[in-house]
């Protein structure tokens, strides 16, 4: 299945989230290719040594459990990797049409003007739209880790 590039412009949420790093191991001795349940070595009978080979990033919070805890109502965006974000931060847009004006732009020529004053009433929107929301994220990542923003987002999809 292929990437399809998105673009949404309108009110997101913004967190900070942590990355731990996980080291991934591997086991040696005289021979290869030993199993993750291999305690001794097939040839030798030795206990194995455990050897780190390398590590993975992954975020502190699970982005998937998070999604079912706010019944899917806001989505996390997954980007291809070329983005200007650290990767440490998690961007998450409401599921609901009304707040997907490039969508609308899409069905419909045109252009949209949106004022300052607009962006405003957008983000206020998207505080009350999403309260219960915001409480969880909140509790997640913590009161200053979030941020409630307007602006343009491409990603794939
Ligand atoms: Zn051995």
């Amino acid at each position: 299945m292929g990437m399809e590039e998105k673009y949404y412009l309108g009110s997101y949420l913004e967190a900070k989230n942590k990355i731990k790093e996980i080291n991934r191991y591997g086991k040696f001795c005289c021979d290869t290719n030993y199993k993750d349940l291999d305690t001794f070595c097939k040839k030798c009978g030795k206990l194995l040594e455990k050897k780190i080979i390398g590590s993975d990033k992954e975020s502190i919070i699970d982005k998937w459990e998070l999604s079912e805890k706010i019944d899917e109502n806001l989505s996390h965006v997954d980007f291809a990797g070329k983005t200007n974000l650290s990767e440490n931060i998690d961007i998450w847009i409401p599921n609901y049409k009304g707040y997907c004006f490039v969508e609308i732009l899409n069905d419909n020529e045109g252009a949209v003007t949106i004022s300052g004053k607009d962006a405003l009433n957008i983000i206020n929107k998207f505080y009350k739209d999403f309260k219960k929301e915001i409480d969880i994220f909140i509790k997640e990542y913590g009161e200053k880790n979030i941020e409630i923003k307007f602006g343009l987002i491409c990603y794939y999809r």
